[in-house]
């Protein structure tokens, strides 16, 4: 597996961590048509919550982990490609970078650390870090750039508010910021009515599409579809327990 996985074929974006800000990032690059990689290794924070109240759009609240595996859906429906490996060590290239992984070896143009912290598989590239207390978190402004041309970083590697819709919301800031450095366009993921821009003499924006009725109608019916069978039956994966207390009595998850 390890060999088959090494390719000297380049991502125009590989994102290393598929946890709410990694994958969220992804659907927005590749549907700007920015070809997305995600390597993720190991369950994102969020797998470790009890129930999740207070990520908008769940009246009632949901299960976290459904709602990632919702994310990593829907990031591939959007056309990102999503691997298990773990990254290891990258390095630049006459292209972007090399990330090595337990898995093989892949290149990027552009890449997106959205791994939580501890980012130590950046060595290589001596990046700039901020340490609090054991963790350690990478340097970047306000819209996930950090001083390396063509890295970046998303959610609470970025340093963001320890929250999971923070981190969707910065992995989608960190995904326009990466679509508008490499097309520097006007870019806003939109979808419009058939006729919003186009009757006032405008032309479409870069990223956004118009729809005509019937084919709104044909994405709801979709979208009902889709959402019925998520939640046809409560999820049934348990909280991810912390390390330190999966084998200690009372911990009741
Ligand atoms: C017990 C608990 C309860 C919580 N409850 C809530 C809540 O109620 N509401 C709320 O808003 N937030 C809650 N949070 C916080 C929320 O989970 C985080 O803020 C959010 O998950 C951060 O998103 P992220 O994408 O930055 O990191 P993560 O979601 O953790 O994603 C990082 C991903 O990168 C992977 N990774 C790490 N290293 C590598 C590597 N070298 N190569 C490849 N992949 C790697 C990780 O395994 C993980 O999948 C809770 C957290 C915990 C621990």
């Amino acid at each position: 597996m390890a060999d088959d996985a090494t390719t000297n074929d380049a991502w125009d974006a590989i994102i290393i961590g598929g946890g709410i800000a990694g994958l969220t990032c992804s659907i927005f690059t590749a549907r700007a048509e920015i070809s997305t990689l995600v390597l993720n290794h190991g369950a994102s924070l969020v797998k470790r919550n009890a129930i999740l109240e207070n990520y908008p759009g769940f009246p009632a609240g949901v299960n976290p982990r459904l709602l990632v595996n919702m994310i990593e859906d829907q990031a591939q429906r959007n056309g990102a490609t999503l691997e298990q490996a773990r990254a290891q060590r990258v390095t630049r290239t006459e292209e972007g970078f090399q990330v090595e992984t337990d898995e093989g070896t892949y290149h990027a143009q552009r890449l997106v650390a959205a791994s939580k912290d501890s980012p130590t598989y950046l060595d290589p590239l001596d990046p700039p870090l901020t340490q609090e207390g054991s963790k350690t978190y990478l340097e970047t402004d306000e819209d996930g750039r950090t001083p390396i041309d063509g890295l970046y970083a998303a959610g609470r590697m970025a340093k963001k508010y320890h929250q999971a819709i923070v981190s969707a919301g910065h992995g989608a800031t960190t995904a326009i910021t990466l679509i508008e450095d490499a097309d520097p366009d006007f870019f806003h993921d939109w979808v419009a009515p058939k006729g919003y821009f186009t009757l006032r003499d405008r032309d479409v924006p870069t990223g956004v599409e118009e729809i005509t009725k019937e084919e709104r109608n044909r994405r709801e019916r979709e979208s009902v579809r889709v959402m019925q069978d998520y939640f046809e039956e409560p999820h049934d994966a348990p909280p991810v327990p912390h390390p330190k207390v999966k084998d200690k009595p009372g911990f009741d998850a």
